[in-house]
């Protein structure tokens, strides 16, 4: 039989004891939001959703609408929050029950007007409110405009507000982090006045969750987390990476020196040396920062860095050292040399690295 091809192995059984690990950190009464924005960080969204529904998810994120159609219409029941919804969407939102994260008065204004044609009452909203991330939300001074809008108007119903943490990943910025905390607070504490009821309160992701309890309040959203990364070594030993990127050698070749491999000549070879070729390029998400040796793969327990430039569909290792065959099995990251240590030594973070795993990458679902 032949060896499998380039695959993204995702265990959900990793997936679980993600799950169960990040809720033991948070009160039993507060709600957990799974986020699985960009294809679930690229372990693939609708079997990572439906795995996290059965295992009690309250609530699902996505970035955009178009991410949360595939949700429903993989029969996903789950309230689903949208992170980042755009104007031409907004009408979407009501037909799907998503419940949108409002980041402008503009964005409000539009959809109230479309909540109010679709004769709502008490649609579900979020308020995003900027800290100093300085990303999208409104601010502190539109309070005021924005309780105009949203008082007695019975088409919608406030119920979360939302803030994101800048750095919560890095323990140099506490002071900043807990002054965005503070001003979050602040700003709860009036709109709540003001509405005369409670809503949900949300703003650690999984760095805020680990770091920073303090600001659990009535629901949590994490991503990375869930896929097995806590953003420090001493949280990922806590994780477990779900996916491994694994491929096979298609060729191996021997040149002599003065010889170069890949495009624009990127390597040259001092001496006689074999390479070996890997079924995986840049157009399945290994980016060309990967190469000029900055990653290697592990063939047959050894390590074979990259040679030169990364091409679309391919790229080569030095197995000069290194005993191995066509239809050998190549480790690009697994649980023991993780994505995380990859997109380092590059200079990049595991997020880009996950995320960036086309769909031409076939993925195989273990241990469910
Ligand atoms: C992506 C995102 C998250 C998840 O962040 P992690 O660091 O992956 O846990 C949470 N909240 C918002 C607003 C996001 O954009």
């Amino acid at each position: 039989m032949a060896t499998p091809g380039t695959r993204l192995e995702v265990d959900l059984a990793a997936l679980a004891h993600n799950f169960q690990y990040l809720k033991s950190k948070i009160p039993a009464d507060t709600l957990f939001m799974s986020v699985v924005k960009a294809n679930a960080y690229g372990h693939g969204i609708v079997p990572i959703a439906k795995k996290l529904a059965q295992l009690g998810t309250d609530y699902f994120a996505v970035a955009y609408v178009e991410e949360a159609v595939e949700l429903r219409d993989a029969g996903i029941q789950v309230p689903i929050l949208v992170l980042h919804p755009q104007l031409h969407t907004l009408e979407t939102c009501i037909e799907r029950c998503l419940e949108p994260v409002i980041y402008s008065t503009m964005v409000l204004d539009e959809f109230i007007a479309f909540a109010k044609a679709k004769s709502q009452q008490s649609y579900p909203i979020h308020l995003e409110f900027n800290t100093g991330l300085n990303r999208i939300g409104m601010d502190p001074e539109e309070l005021p405009e924005i309780l105009n809008k949203v008082l007695n108007n019975p088409s919608i119903k406030i119920r979360g507000l939302q803030s994101h943490l800048s750095a919560s990943d890095d323990l140099k910025e506490r002071d900043f982090t807990l002054n965005q905390i503070e001003t979050f607070k602040n700003i709860c504490n009036r709109i709540e006045q003001q509405l005369g009821y409670t809503c949900i309160r949300h703003t650690d992701n999984t760095s805020g969750i680990l770091n920073y309890d303090n600001a659990h309040y009535q629901m949590v959203r994490s991503g990375i987390g869930l896929y097995g990364y806590g953003n420090d070594a001493a949280h990922d030993k806590n994780l477990r990476p779900v996916a491994a990127l694994k491929s096979v050698i298609s060729q191996i070749r021997k040149i002599a020196g003065g010889d170069s491999v890949s495009y624009n000549r990127s390597f040259k070879a001092q001496q006689a040396m074999t390479y070996a070729v890997i079924a995986l390029g840049h157009g399945d998400g290994i980016n060309r920062i990967y190469g000029y040796g900055k990653a290697s793969v592990l063939i047959n327990g050894q390590w074979a860095p990259t040679l030169g430039i990364i091409c679309m569909d391919m790229f080569m290792v030095d197995v000069t050292h290194i005993k191995c065959q066509v239809g050998d099995q190549v480790t690009i990251f697994d649980q023991q040399s993780t994505a995380s240590d990859m997109a380092e030594k590059a200079g990049t973070i595991s997020y880009e690295l996950l995320t960036g795993i086309q769909r031409r990458v076939q993925r195989v679902y273990l241990n469910n």
